[in-house]
């Protein structure tokens, strides 16, 4: 896979990185992301993706841009209000980099059979949705298809994000299996809270959205240390953050049992 003239450019910065260089840079032209939900995290994330360089972005959504999404999510502007998401998406994304192939899916991923062909062929899986159902469904398809999931959320002024690498395992002895989203949450908490219902600072998901682009983009071009098997948790009111190890659960009922 060889660069045009406009891409050594464009990618110069990255590919002067020793842990990114012109293989990782092929890696990310390679490459083709899911992002589910572009919202306050999906959008930063697309931005940032598509900026990258990731040849193949696919953008599930079924929503449409309303006033109160402008405080944060990015990728929209105030025509764009009533307008369906991906489709603004796709022109605000393709605008910036149109070496970028854009798939724009405006359907609802509602079960592990629609979530299962929605993202087959992924390279990898960005989830950034606050619906339980969805993430269950997305979390389940993407161990069965082994595509690593980064998966980030945020309420007030909290956000975490994780990455799970969960399958293809079978072969691999239990104590070297990483968990699933499952082993992390087993169930929707009954106290669910979603940002329409407390609030969240559009910076924050700015913060998170785009450490989901980065670990995505670390994982792609196989740099650093990936954050496998440990969630991020950021505190915007404290400007703190910490990493906490996650462990596998024997009985999950996606990975256990394997
Ligand atoms: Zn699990």
């Amino acid at each position: 896979m060889s660069f045009s003239d406009d891409e050594r450019e464009r990618y110069a910065r990255h590919i002067m990185l020793k842990e990114i260089g012109g293989p990782g840079q092929q890696r990310l032209k390679g490459a083709t992301v899911a992002i589910v939900g572009v919202g306050g995290l999906g959008a930063p994330a697309a931005l940032y993706l598509a900026a990258a360089g990731v040849g193949r972005l696919r953008l599930i959504d079924d929503d449409t841009v309303s006033l109160s999404n402008l405080q944060r999510q990015i990728l929209y502007a105030s025509a764009d209000v009533g307008k369906q998401k991906v489709e603004r998406a796709w022109k605000a994304l393709h605008a910036r980099n149109s070496n970028v192939a854009i798939e724009a899916i405006a359907q609802r991923i509602s079960g592990q059979d629609n979530a299962q062909s929605l993202l087959g062929g992924a390279t990898l899986v960005l989830d950034g949705t606050d619906d339980f159902a969805t993430r269950f469904a997305v979390n389940a398809a993407c161990h069965s298809l082994g595509a690593p999931l980064i998966s980030g959320a945020v309420g007030r002024w909290q956000g975490q994000v994780a990455t799970f690498k969960s399958g293809p395992t079978k072969h691999q002895p239990p104590a070297q299996r990483l968990p699933c989203y499952r082993c992390f949450v087993p169930e929707a908490p009954p106290d669910a809270e979603t940002c329409a219902q407390v609030g969240i600072v559009g910076a924050l998901t700015g913060v998170i959205g785009s450490i989901m682009a980065l670990e995505a983009i670390k994982e792609i071009a196989q740099a650093g240390e990936s954050l496998a098997g440990r969630v991020l948790l950021y505190d915007g009111l404290r400007a703190e953050s910490r990493t906490v190890a996650l462990k596998r659960d024997p009985a999950c009922p996606v990975c256990g049992h394997e």
